[in-house]
Order: C-alpha cells, then sequence, then structure tokens
C-alpha cells in the first residue's frame, strides 16, 4: 500500500481498491466546470477548489475515497464567454447519477458530492435523489454557500472569480492567476433573468464581485476555514447523524 492516508481510486491497482473498500466509510466525487474565469482566473477555477479541498480533507481524514473529479459542469450562463466548455443540466444530471450508481455497485453507497460551481446544482440535486432512491446517501457541499458567513469574515465579498475564488486559486497556485488583469464587477441584478444576452449585462467580464481584493493570504485561510468544517460535515454524516 502506497504512503500516506489519503486514497485516490485513480492511483490505486484492483487489489489496493479491494482492500480500502474494506475500510472507507465514505466516498467523495469532487466536480467543478470548465467555464471562463474573468481575464485573470484559470478555466478549472471551480474544479481546482473542490480538488484542493479533498486533498485537505484526506490528510487529516483517512476514512474516505476520492474518485476522479467531473470536471466540466453546467455553464449555460457563462456560455457566451470564450473557452467555456458545457454540459447541459441533463446531461450532468445522468454522469453523477451513473457514477453514483456504479459506487452503489461496489457498495461504496455514503457519496459526498463537493461541488464547485452554482450552475451544477439543478442536476446535482435530482442525481442526488436518484441516488438516494437506490438506497445511496448523499451529502453535497456547496463550500461557497454552505460557509459564506464564515468566507465573508476572512473576504470583503464573494463572487464568480471574485474576491473567494480568486484567493482560492491563488492559495492553490499563484502563478495560475494574473492579479495585473483582476477586474471588479458591481452589477447588481434585477432579479433572475434568463436570456440569451444574459452574460453579457450581468456578468460582465465573466465575473462578479471583486477579484482586485484577492489575496493567496485569504485563499489559505478559507481553506483551513473550510477543511475543518467540511470535515465535520463528513464524519456527522457517516455517523448517520444528520441535525446537529
Ligand atoms: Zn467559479
Amino acid at each position: 500500500m502506497k504512503e500516506g492516508c489519503f486514497m485516490y481510486l485513480e492511483k490505486m491497482n484492483m487489489n489496493e481498491f479491494n482492500e480500502v473498500k474494506k475500510r472507507i466509510k465514505g466516498v467523495i466525487i469532487p466536480i467543478g466546470s470548465t467555464e471562463a474565469h474573468g481575464p485573470h482566473c484559470p478555466y478549472g477555477t471551480d474544479y481546482l477548489i473542490p480538488n484542493e479541498i479533498a486533498k485537505r480533507i484526506g490528510e487529516i481524514n483517512d476514512s474516505l475515497m476520492v474518485v476522479p473529479t467531473i470536471n466540466y459542469g453546467a455553464s449555460w450562463d457563462l456560455g457566451h464567454f470564450p473557452g467555456t466548455i458545457s454540459l447541459s443540466s441533463e446531461t450532468l444530471t445522468k454522469i453523477v447519477t451513473e457514477v453514483g450508481k456504479d459506487l452503489i455497485k461496489w457498495d461504496l453507497d455514503n457519496i459526498i458530492i463537493l461541488n464547485g460551481h452554482g450552475g451544477n446544482n439543478p442536476a446535482i440535486r435530482i442525481a442526488s435523489q436518484h441516488l438516494a432512491d437506490n438506497k445511496a446517501k448523499v451529502l453535497v457541499v456547496n463550500w461557497w454557500l454552505d460557509y459564506q458567513q464564515e468566507i465573508l469574515k476572512i473576504c470583503q465579498s464573494k463572487g464568480h472569480a471574485g474576491e473567494d475564488e480568486t484567493s482560492a486559486v491563488l492559495a492553490i497556485d499563484s502563478s495560475l492567476v494574473n492579479m495585473d488583469l483582476a477586474p471588479t464587477n458591481k452589477n447588481t441584478p434585477i432579479g433572475k433573468v434568463y436570456t440569451s444576452e444574459i452574460a453579457y449585462s450581468v456578468l460582465e467580464n465573466a465575473i462578479t464581485g471583486d477579484a482586485t481584493k484577492a489575496s493567496k493570504e485569504k485563499g489559505l485561510a478559507m481553506f483551513e476555514m473550510v477543511t475543518d468544517k467540511v470535515n465535520e460535515q463528513i464524519k456527522y454524516f457517516l455517523e448517520g447523524k444528520y441535525v446537529k
């Protein structure tokens, strides 16, 4: 068996899987998107962050296995910005459901979906219901939503490719961010409007919020906080405690 308590399915062989399977209590599926994150942040922002959270949780919790990340998401809102590669919510629902069903097939029915992208949530919700109907237990973690109060003690603002996400990427690998190009978008939408042009008016520069305030230190503080919180959430979940 390889060193370290953290277990990535993609790095183990079949014998190791059979051993690990007896020992672990839950499986993490990281999921994100491949979409424009302003002129300053990378397309992988929304999966790089859940990957980092999963890695950090693995360093302190040896009861989990991580399966390969779902790197594409439902990015309809950002679909007009160059380079975005989006799945429909229908397709993503199928992907999450089918990945989950195969985990159930191998008796891995405590499933933790570590999501990094808001557009994925309709699909994740439906897939989680399908999996629950197939006897799985599913915990969905949206780090930027579930812990927004705590995040706002570290960052002054939140947003797509905004201060929080940009800080997180700076903490993962500062060479992936160009802070010289970090923009601000102070548009306040009147509500949730759907038109084919909506991205241009609301999501100017493919960002929301104020990326200029981002820093590596803020990102590191967020990862520390989120790792502890999510790890605690997972412990409750694995013990079958769904209320505090
Ligand atoms: Zn994002």
